[in-house]
């Protein structure tokens, strides 16, 4: 496992570097969500197509950082065709996965280590949490996708609870 590290820095190299579903989408009911980081000037927004409760098409553009560059890229990766409380809960656990961590660095308790197999690609981000400054940027693209399935939903008014 000496190599994990390394791993994780090029599952994120490689998403920053070829980023995935960039673009615009521009057809009837897709959601535009807007998503700022001032700490740092990452800039992004979402273009999400939901139909029937499911994230048919999600599509990205934006600029700033690797970190947020290569969040918002696996974001719309772990995302696309997925049900929106599939995605749900994958906001959720990514978010814990920041906190989390966060909290038990702080108290110097042992760590909550996600990985490959629960996590998939996004176990890779996890390492971001040592560097604080940098959640926000790991977090930007989860937070506007979270704004942008409320907005999905008050377009549609497909909500099932
Ligand atoms: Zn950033």
């Amino acid at each position: 496992m000496a190599n994990l590290d390394d791993l994780y820095r090029e599952i994120i190299l490689d998403h920053y570097r070829s980023p995935r579903n960039r673009g615009e989408l521009d057809a009837p009911g897709v959601v535009r969500t807007e998503g700022y980081n001032p700490l740092c000037g990452d800039e992004l927004t979402v273009f999400l197509d939901v139909r029937d409760g499911i994230i048919v098409d999600i599509k990205l553009t934006g600029h700033g950082c690797s970190i947020s560059q290569a969040s918002s890229s696996m974001m719309s990766a772990a995302v696309k065709g997925k049900t929106v409380d599939e995605a749900r809960e994958t906001i959720e656990r990514f978010k814990q996965l920041m906190t989390v961590h966060q909290t038990a660095l702080d108290d110097r308790a042992e760590p909550v280590v996600a990985d490959l197999r629960t996590m998939g690609e996004l176990a890779a981000l996890q390492g971001v949490v040592k560097f604080p400054v940098r959640i926000k940027c790991a977090t930007l693209a989860w937070n506007t996708l979270s704004q942008g399935l409320d907005d999905a939903y008050g377009v549609q008014g497909t909500g099932s609870q």
